[in-house]
């Protein structure tokens, strides 16, 4: 029942009815709030149902809510669908006022605690409900700790904390009046909960993960339980299996004499299980057994948080836990050996982007440094940057091109667009299920949490390292290795990831399962053999542009453009460049062993290839080695000039008007296949045209190929195909027509939907994240296919093409071709394969075998 009870209310009462001690309680649904937050009001009958299920939980508890004498105090949290961690609000100990106060007092004999648990709430809901500044409770907090003399909280006695809520009411009464009628702070709490479903580190954080903006968030109101009673007391949080590397321990957390706030911020370094196993055997042993039902009923991997009150037990949550990719591919093939699941659950079990994190860099393990710190390994990888210490100070310099990393005692969920920009995290407190690390793995960032020997001076921009009595100021470099803890000064050598054996055999299950097949964008031999490592069954996009970009090269490309009206010249520049495109052919072609090789003829318009002509340097060096003046030079390269290149003189219009270029082209190809075959090397290219329009630019450009296959038509001993991109909107209406010429397709979805959208590839950035963050547009057209419009368009395609070809290949190899959401739209369009660059690889072979799951 997630949808109405989000995943917190669900396992709430999953738990209970398993028999699990869960504090007594009940769920707001997420109707209640999308209702609530559309028009600004309750459905009718919502209080009465309210106070009826307050009533029920009243009578469970034998306390009552509000009661001076014996009051009932709950918990007020938000509880999505999808977790959310720390985006929204919560608020704790609610029911306390200057009656309620006494009461509990008498419940628990203990003024302290009471006192110590009222200012806290008079602080959230003040923080949270009535918008007061946090920080005006901080100061007001170290004033009264200066006053006496102490440096902890825990210093305070109950008189300190007496004074502290008046101080508290007082600061909130300057803005506020302070509801003493607990449910009026009822109501108020759970509409501020609501409506934290739309403040904006919850909004930025759903962009960040793909969340719906329109799903709402439950209210999980609880009856508190207390781990800050004392000694017998104490909270925290535990995973079923090592959320790091995956392996099947007992994970986790806790301290005594707190509450669950204390260590999820990282305020208090907490202790390991282990010390719990020794110190509290009791309660260990009976966390193990529910640590046990639950991952049997769930078989998933569980993130729990338990409360101790006065020695007895609490189970307050469970959910899936967060993780690695290395460790969520350890789990999900150990939890198909151990027959909890199958391996179509196992497949299911991965998300395809999370694969990302594997391909992450390590610190070389032959690299010589000095260790500076050490902190927990919250979060693996590596990662090298300059220092900064505040969030808006990490997307600030990132946006100026520099890569960072965020240093802070500890993040909060006001961090998150800083934690996004950084390429690491480093703080100083807080343990391995702090904020810091828990968002850190989710993003698949390198994190070292709980750096004690740091001391981070946020003020000054600075930190000390007290090991080494080293200073770090803002701007230094660091590098943080987030699999060992280990902070390093300066720069250390990296080195590429290794796959796992359990990466390679959940491959090979998604491998059993997919239909699609899955190419690489791959211009050159070393990335085609990177592909090849990574399972690439073939080339799907050559871009021949980049081989011209080379020393050597990109001189002859110039002569070539540059001598337009001398067509002697020009050929002898193209002779110059055909046999070392021949080359790049063949190499590529041995790497992929007789694999298909989809080779593009020259796409982007002429210009790219010359110098800007306000680079006068460089402008006259070229017109000297041309035998040209400056001003010939610099005429040449205006004519080129155009106002919208993207939609100019480009993909097949440069082999219309220039047919020698592309004949070149083609006769690389052929030769390379020639020459290969000859040394005993299987050969499969397949020509491909860009930017077609129309049926009669790809008829043009056939005849070239023709010609030039017609010329070598007694050496070519192999297959080669002749096909076209399919990026422009026309092509796709006319696909019918195109298809009587075209062996393949291969739609290029960057121009397309560049072009259905009316969008310029390269100045989108400057208003897109605008329309996501407004949410007039979804979801990014350009990483993910709009299947609305690009879709539809494409869909029409197909249909169109295989009308007149039923089986006409049809591939993808925009850079939707590596995007799960993508690929799953190609395997329902029924395409044959995708291509994306080498790295994506992984991910588009999960992700089709995710499709054909997904069928059923
Ligand atoms: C495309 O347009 O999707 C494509 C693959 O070509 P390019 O990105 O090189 O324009
Ligand atoms: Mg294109």
């Amino acid at each position: 029942m997630r949808d109405l009870l989000g995943g917190k209310g669900a396992n709430l009462a999953e738990m209970t009815k398993l028999g699990l001690p869960v504090p007594g309680g009940f769920t707001v649904t997420t109707e209640s709030c999308n209702y609530f937050l559309k028009n600004e009001g309750h459905p009718v009958g919502f209080f009465e149902e309210l106070k009826e299920k307050l009533a029920e939980l009243e009578k469970s508890m034998g306390r009552k809510f509000g009661d001076s004498e014996n009051p009932l105090l709950v918990s007020v949290r938000s509880g999505a669908k999808v977790s959310m961690p720390g985006m929204m609000d919560t608020v704790l100990n609610l029911g306390l006022n200057d009656s309620t106060i006494q009461g509990l007092i008498a419940q628990t004999g203990n003024e302290r605690f009471c006192y110590d648990a009222y200012r806290r709430f008079i602080q959230m809901f003040g923080d949270v409900v009535l918008g007061v500044s946090h920080d005006k409770f901080e100061e007001a907090l170290s004033a009264l700790k200066e006053k006496k003399g102490v440096t902890l909280d825990t210093e305070l006695e109950a008189g300190d904390l007496k004074e502290l809520t008046l101080t508290f009411k007082a600061i909130i009464e300057e803005e506020h009046e302070f509801p003493e009628d607990p449910m009026e702070q009822l109501r108020l709490s759970i509409e501020a909960v609501f409506s934290s479903w739309n403040n904006k580190r919850a909004r930025t954080y759903r962009n960040l993960h793909g969340v719906p903006h329109n799903i709402g968030t439950a209210v999980n109101i609880q009856v508190m339980v207390f781990g800050n009673m004392g000694e017998d007391s104490g909270t925290g949080v535990a995973f079923t299996r090592c959320p790091s590397t995956g392996e099947k321990k007992f994970y986790g957390e806790f301290l005594m004499n707190a509450q669950g706030e204390d260590v999820v911020a990282g305020i208090r370094t907490p202790k390991c299980l282990s010390e719990m196993e020794r110190d509290l055997p009791e309660i260990y042993k009976e966390l193990c057994g529910f640590k046990d039902l639950l991952e049997k009923h769930y078989k998933e991997m569980q993130d729990l948080e338990f409360t101790i009150e006065k020695g007895k037990l609490y189970i307050l949550q469970t959910r899936s836990g967060k993780r690695t990719a290395h460790a969520a591919i350890k789990i999900a093939t150990d939890m198909v050996s151990e027959e909890l699941i199958d391996k179509n659950e196992a497949l299911k079990r991965i998300d395809p982007n999370q694969l990302k994190q594997l391909l992450h860099f390590s610190i070389d393990p032959n690299a010589e440094y000095e260790v500076l710190a050490k902190g927990l390994p919250a979060s693996p990888g590596a990662a090298t940057g300059r220092v900064v210490f505040t969030a808006d100070d990490a997307c600030e310099w990132t946006e100026r091109g520099e890569k960072v990393i965020l240093v802070r005692k500890e993040t909060s969920p006001e961090d998150i667009h800083g934690m996004n920009a950084a390429l690491g995290i480093l703080t100083s407190t807080g343990g391995n299920t702090s904020h810091a690390a828990v968002v850190c793995r989710g993003m698949g960032k390198c994190c070292i949490a709980g750096a004690g020997d740091i001391t981070v001076n946020k003020k000054d921009k600075k930190f000390i390292a007290s090991a080494l009595g080293t200073q770090v100021l803002e701007g230094d470099v660091i590098t943080l290795n987030g699999t060992t803890g280990e902070v390093i000064l300066g720069e250390v050598p990296v080195s590429e990831p290794e796959l796992s054996e359990d990466f390679e055999v959940l491959m090979g299950w998604a491998d059993s399962v997919r239909r699609l097949k899955v190419r690489a964008n791959a211009d050159t031999p070393e990335d085609a053999k990177l592909a090849r490592e990574f399972g690439a069954e073939g080339i799907g996009l050559c871009r021949t542009e980049h081989m011209f970009f080379g020393e050597g090269r990109i001189d002859l490309m110039r002569e070539m453009i540059l001598s337009k009206d001398d067509p002697d010249r020009r050929r002898a520049a193209l002779l110059k460049l055909l046999p070392v495109q021949k080359e790049d052919f063949m190499a590529i072609f041995e790497s992929m062993e007789g694999l298909p090789v989809t080779i593009r003829l020259l796409d982007p318009p002429l210009h790219e290839f010359l110098p800007e002509t306000d680079q006068r340097g460089k402008t006259e060096k070229l017109a000297g080695e041309l035998g040209l003046s400056f001003e010939e030079l610099k005429d040449v390269i205006e004519n080129l000039h155009e106002v919208n290149p993207m939609l100019g003189h480009r993909g097949c219009r440069l082999g219309v008007t220039c047919p020698e270029l592309y004949e070149m082209q083609v006769r690389a190809i052929l030769t390379a296949g020639i020459d290969c075959r000859k040394r005993g090397v299987a050969v499969r290219p397949e020509i491909e045209v860009p930017l077609v329009g129309g049926i009669s630019e790809l008829q043009v450009i056939k005849k070239i190929i023709a010609g030039v296959a017609f010329e070598l038509r007694d050496e070519i001993n192999f297959e080669y195909k002749v096909g076209t991109m399919i990026e422009i909107p026309r092509a796709c209406l006319t696909a019918d027509e195109i298809a009587k010429e075209a062996d393949f397709f291969s739609f290029g979805t960057n121009d397309l939907t560049q072009m259905v959208y009316g969008f310029s590839r390269d100045d989108v950035g400057k208003f897109l994240p605008k329309y996501l963050e407004d949410g007039i547009i979804t979801e990014d057209p350009t990483a993910t296919i709009d299947r609305e419009g690009v879709g539809s368009l494409m869909k029409t395609c197909v249909q169109l093409g295989r009308k007149i070809k039923p089986g006409l290949e049809i591939g993808i190899c925009g850079e939707h071709g590596g995007e799960p959401k993508s690929v799953k739209f190609c395997h329902e369009l029924g395409l044959d394969y995708v291509s994306c660059s080498p790295y994506r690889v992984p991910i588009a072979r999960l992700a089709a075998a995710q499709a054909v799951l997904a069928d059923g």
